[in-house]
């Protein structure tokens, strides 16, 4: 357990906050709106949607209900691996050739619908059999049903891919899975039609070859809160994992969920400015008044959108205050005139709570026009990460450790 006061000294000009319990909590939640025999996958590419997947696939990992995890790329399943992750990994894309002894090696299962796929991966698998490693190469069939994105179609050629995947030799099909487009809509019929289809291929693919695929799966987060008919073997949660909602139009009462990540800074300088004066570059606010502003030391070299200039708003003192003209690489402005205590050294929340006042990614997402899934995976580097559990600080991550 790292001391807070040892660290947090130097955590003031940003830090993000996780709640690992959010995180655990919003599973268990949605575990509980799915079909006892559904085990989950806990969908954590692009760095566990900003929020860092190693520690919250090391928090997640011992859930009886949890089958494994789904990354984007090679590279992410590599670092679960590296980070001492056991369960199964499930690599969504495309995964590229240079990367298939190890993941083979790894037991990293990958989503497959091109046929030299098929060959590569059983040459791969043959390659490591001459030094003696004796694996399958383990693969999830991917199946377009709407999004036409990645998968084989649900048709008859759809069928002899299948078909061939499990003749090749070195090639085990442990599961097989679709993605809706339009789940997290309130009209639920394309996702209705999507599911159908993807039930007849399955069902063809049973009466042709006599064969069952043991892992089958097509839920999002959007199918876990709403589409009980999508359950299958396997459920995909990402976005709600966060606590952060599919779209506006998903029902928000059917599973509890709470945004697992909190964004801090601190008022670095306050000054008092006359009127015409313009903040920021472009001057595109000017005091109409004499008012008294702060700076903020982060930017959009954060990740904190640039959209927000002159839209946004942090809460300091358990107020709203409106960020004033352009938000900078490394900068910004406020409003501080009704917040007469507002300090230099003072704690500004930029998302999460203070007081009664909230501010959440999804409404940062629509100022800024950014979408609240993007918002969480541009969270840049250059912002630590503290992982908090019981209320206690379990470790950070910090991009620079020498002060
Ligand atoms: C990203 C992704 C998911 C998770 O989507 P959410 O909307 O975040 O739940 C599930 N399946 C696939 C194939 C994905 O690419």
């Amino acid at each position: 357990m790292v001391k807070e006061e040892d660290i947090m000294y130097r955590l003031k000009r940003v830090y993000a906050e996780i709640d690992l319990d959010a995180i655990r909590n919003n599973m268990e939640n949605m575990k509980r709106n799915i079909a006892p025999q559904t085990k989950m996958i806990a969908v954590v590419k692009t760095d566990g949607y900003g929020h860092g997947a190693a520690p919250i696939a090391r928090e997640l990992e011992p859930l009886p209900f949890l089958y494994g995890f789904a990354v984007a790329t090679a590279e992410e399943a590599c670092l679960l691996k590296d980070a001492g992750i056991a369960k199964p990994i499930l690599i969504l894309g495309y995964t590229f050739p240079y990367s298939y002894e190890k993941l083979i090696q790894e037991e990293v299962r990958m989503a497959v619908f091109r046929s030299d796929t098929l060959k590569e991966l059983s040459n791969a698998a043959a390659r490591l059999e001459k030094k003696g490693i004796h694996k399958k190469a383990k693969v999830h069939i991917k199946v377009d049903t709407g999004m036409s994105r990645i998968g084989v179609r649900a048709d008859e050629e759809g069928l002899s891919f299948v078909e061939s995947a499990f003749e090749t030799d070195r090639i085990e099909v442990e599961g097989i899975f679709t993605h809706f487009a339009r789940a997290d809509e309130s009209d639920k019929s394309a996702a209705e039609g999507q599911i159908a289809e993807f039930e007849r291929f399955l069902a063809l693919i049973r009466e042709k070859t006599g064969r069952e695929i043991p892992l089958k799966h097509c839920s999002n987060s959007a199918g876990i809160l709403e589409l009980p008919r999508a359950n299958m073997d396997l459920v995909r949660a990402g976005i709600t994992l966060y606590g952060l909602l599919p779209s506006d139009q998903v029902r928000k009462d059917i599973v509890e969920l709470a945004p697992a990540l909190s964004l801090y800074s601190t008022i670095v300088y306050i000054k008092e400015i006359e009127a015409g004066t313009g903040v920021s570059y472009g001057s595109t606010f000017v005091a109409k008044e004499k008012m008294r502003i702060a700076t903020i030391p982060i930017g959009y070299g954060d990740g904190y959108p640039r959209g927000l200039s002159g839209k946004g708003f942090v809460l300091v003192h358990g107020k709203r205050a409106p960020i004033l003209g352009r938000v900078c690489m490394d900068q910004f402005m406020i409003d501080v005139t009704h917040i007469p205590e507002a300090a230099q050294g003072d704690v500004v929340t930029l998302i999460g709570c203070d007081g009664k006042e909230q501010v959440t990614m999804e409404e940062l997402g629509s100022l800024s026009g950014r979408f609240n899934y993007e918002f969480a995976c541009d969270i840049g580097k250059r912002v630590p990460r503290i992982y908090k559990k019981g209320g206690k600080i379990l470790y950070i991550e910090e991009y620079c450790q020498d002060f």
